[in-house]
């Protein structure tokens, strides 16, 4: 039956398609796809789970999400940091940029004062764009944003440092921009 479809692939002009290179790499693509479904047993410090993390992104990184809360590895960075290093630790306020369910969850649980912010999520406490910030200048004590500098609509670093800048302004002297 393989041999049948793929001369019927050759026969149509197909034999560069995806299908054609499936058929004749099967056992290659059989270990990808199992692999994608994880590759070593972890542990998510963000929820206690314990197993394989599956793939994630395009082009897929291995192990990437966690398949009972959905963080990612940026996400447990901040966990194992702030348990390690305890860098949230006595923060009272915190704004969070583009806020991650699993994040938000943390800090609200963490912070006295947590403020969510995004310009297009409509479950945020404030409308806000990092580029044109409306808060003033030093009114918040923390700011917190993980992937979002790099969907700043001109990817000029000009625009990447007026936006880190712009985050910075809010901050009050005593406090950090994450
Ligand atoms: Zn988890």
């Amino acid at each position: 039956m393989k041999k049948i479809i793929k001369k019927i692939l050759i026969t149509l002009g197909l034999k560069n398609s995806f299908l054609y290179w499936a058929l004749s790499n099967r056992a290659y693509l059989r270990k990808i796809l199992k692999d994608l479904q994880g590759l070593y047993p972890r542990e998510c410090p963000c929820c206690d789970f314990h197993g394989k993390f599956v793939a994630f992104g395009h082009p897929p990184r291995y192990d990437a999400k966690c398949p009972q809360c959905g963080s990612l590895e940026r996400h447990r960075l901040l966990f194992i940091i702030d348990r390690d290093k305890g860098i949230l630790d006595g923060v009272q306020s915190i704004l969070h940029f583009a806020p991650e369910p699993i994040v938000r969850n943390y800090l609200q649980n963490k912070v006295n004062q947590y403020t969510s912010a995004d310009l297009f999520k409509s479950d945020v406490d404030l409308k806000e764009d990092i580029e044109n910030l409306s808060l003033p200048s030093e009114s918040v004590e923390s700011v917190l944003y993980s992937n979002v500098l790099e969907h700043v609509n001109d990817k000029k670093s000009s625009k990447i440092d007026q936006s880190y800048s712009q985050a910075k302004r809010e901050i009050n002297c005593y406090g950090s921009n994450l």
